[in-house]
C-alpha cells in the first residue's frame, strides 16, 4: 500500500486537478477507497458508460460515490455499440487474438472485421478522457494492475511505468495499483469491508460490458439478470415455440459461432465451410 500511496502523491505533486476512472469493478472501488481514505486528494470521479453495462452498475457507482461524498460524472460515446462494431470491427476473441487474426486476414475474406481494442478505446476510454479534460483534469487515476490483469497491460506497465503521459489524449495516466496481486486486493477489500458490485456478488467474473465477445460472455450472473427482461420480450413476441428459459437461449446463441471461433482462435487456416449448429440454419 505504501508504494501505491507514494505513486499517488508523486503524481499529484505535479498536477492540480485529477480524475478517477471509476467502473464499479473491484479494483476501481479499492482505488477510490485508497485515495479517499488514506490521502487528502479528492479527484473528480468519471464513469464511462459503454451503453452495455450491467443493469445495476450506474446505481452501484452512485452509491459508492455517495459514501465518499464524491459526485459521479458520466461519459458516453456519441455513437451506439452497433455503429461502432459495424464500422470498426466486432469485439471478438480477445485483444491479442483479434489483432493477430486481422493481420492474417487484412483483405477481410469473410466480409467482417474484429477489433476489441478500438471498441474499448472508442466506447469507454476516449469518452472518459475527453470528459476528464473538459472538467479541467490533467491527470487520470485508473485501477489497472498491469500483469495481474492481462499480458498486454503487463507489457505496458514495463514499458510506461505506473505514471505516463498519453499524447493522444493530452492526459497523464497514473495506475497506482500496478503490481498488486489478487491476494493483496482481497486483503485490502476484506480489511475495509468494501462494497461489491451486485453482479460480482452473484458470481460474475467481470462487470464489464455484458455482451462483449472480447472479454465477458454469457456469465451465469448475466443470464440470471436477464431472465425477467427475456420473459417480457418473449411475451411481446407471442411465439409459443420460443424458449421460456434465457439460459437455453444463451446456450443456443453461444453454440452458433463456437465452431468458427474455435478455428479462428487456434490460428489455423480460415475454414471454407461452416456447418452452424442450432436452429439457425
Ligand atoms: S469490453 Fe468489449 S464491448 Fe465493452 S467496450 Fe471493450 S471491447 Fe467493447
Amino acid at each position: 500500500m505504501r508504494t501505491a500511496l507514494r505513486i499517488i502523491n508523486e503524481a499529484m505533486a505535479t498536477h492540480t486537478k485529477a480524475c478517477l476512472a471509476f467502473s464499479g469493478g473491484s479494483d476501481s472501488v479499492l482505488l477510490m477507497d485508497l485515495i479517499f481514505r488514506h490521502t487528502e486528494h479528492r479527484p473528480v470521479v468519471v464513469f464511462a458508460d459503454s451503453q452495455m453495462e450491467y443493469p445495476e452498475t450506474e446505481t452501484f457507482c452512485r452509491t459508492v460515490c455517495g459514501h465518499y461524498d464524491a459526485k459521479l460524472h458520466i461519459a458516453r460515446a456519441s455513437h451506439t455499440p452497433e455503429e461502432q462494431w459495424r464500422r470498426y470491427g466486432w469485439p471478438m476473441m480477445g485483444k491479442i487474438a483479434a489483432r493477430k487474426w486481422m493481420q492474417r486476414h487484412k483483405q477481410r475474406p469473410l466480409g467482417f472485421k474484429i477489433d476489441v481494442s478500438t471498441c474499448c478505446r472508442m466506447m469507454k476510454i476516449a469518452p472518459a478522457r475527453r470528459l476528464a479534460k473538459k472538467l479541467g483534469c490533467t491527470l487520470q487515476f485508473t485501477g489497472v494492475r498491469g500483469a495481474s490483469d492481462d499480458i498486454l497491460r503487463g507489457l505496458r506497465a514495463i514499458k510506461d511505468g505506473a505514471t505516463h503521459y498519453v499524447k493522444a489524449d493530452d492526459l497523464t495516466v497514473c495506475n497506482p495499483l500496478t503490481g498488486w496481486t489478487d491476494t493483496m486486493g482481497r486483503r485490502y477489500r476484506d480489511k475495509y469491508d468494501l462494497p461489491v458490485h451486485p453482479s460480482k456478488a452473484r458470481g460474475a467474473v467481470t462487470i464489464g460490458c455484458v455482451c462483449c465477445g472480447g472479454g465477458s460472455q454469457f456469465t451465469e450472473s448475466f443470464i440470471e439478470a436477464k431472465q425477467t427482461q427475456w420473459a417480457a420480450f418473449r411475451k411481446r413476441l407471442g411465439q409459443e415455440h420460443v424458449p421460456v428459459s434465457f439460459k437455453e437461449v444463451a446456450a443456443s446463441v453461444d453454440s452458433f459461432p463456437s465452431p468458427i471461433v474455435a478455428v479462428f482462435s487456434s490460428g489455423k487456416q480460415s475454414p471454407t465451410n461452416w456447418t452452424a449448429p442450432g436452429p439457425w440454419a
